[in-house]
């Protein structure tokens, strides 16, 4: 019954987010990719998940380059989302290198006060950001270094000029066709 409940869950999320995946159509040929296809699958049907419990943290489209001149590196990757997403390596003050992706939004917890210093992406004050369900460190958000260190979780996401960075090893990419035969598995745990 679970597994029935999160498949309904999947479905109605993509629904509410592509209305356009409800016309007959688009259904058929998400359907039509289940066998193995990889290469035509819409950066909208990608699901991003949490790797560690499978949490739904966002979707491909949720993605969004923030380029920050203070990156080790920078290279394009097709691990993550369908199409090529960047993705830049970064060094803390302890030695530990992350390779992050820049989100518009995700469904991270993020902990406030943020923190000037040190910040990966001039101009921004950084926060952890956990996953809601395991509390696994995802990354980080990031919003305006002229911003009160402490705002509310609705001022920051509904600013254009917040974002978040997460390390891509702790993401799990699931296509929405794939997800409907992989879901039980993510939810082993
Ligand atoms: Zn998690």
């Amino acid at each position: 019954m679970q597994e029935i409940f999160i498949i309904v869950q999947y479905i109605s999320l993509l629904l509410l987010v592509y209305p356009a995946a409800n016309q007959p159509g688009e259904a058929c040929a998400a359907a039509g990719e289940e066998e193995g296809g990889t290469s035509s699958q819409s950066p909208a049907a990608a699901l991003i998940l949490c790797r560690a419990c499978g949490h739904e943290l966002a979707v491909g489209t949720d993605i969004h380059i923030v380029q920050s001149r203070l990156a080790l590196s920078s290279r394009n990757d097709t691990s993550i989302g369908s199409r090529r997403v960047n993705v830049q390596l970064f060094e803390n003050p302890h030695g530990h290198q992350f390779e992050v992706i820049t989100f518009r939004k995700a469904a991270v917890t993020l902990q406030w006060p943020a923190d000037k210093h040190f910040s990966w992406f001039p101009g921004f004050s950084w926060m952890m950001a956990t996953c809601p369900r395991c509390r696994i460190h995802l990354g980080w958000g990031f919003q305006p270094s002229d911003w009160p260190d402490t705002v509310t979780k609705n001022r920051f996401e509904e600013s254009e000029h917040t974002f978040l960075a997460l390390i891509t090893h702790r993401l799990l990419r699931e296509d929405f066709a794939s997800s409907l035969l992989m879901i039980p598995k993510s939810f082993n745990s």
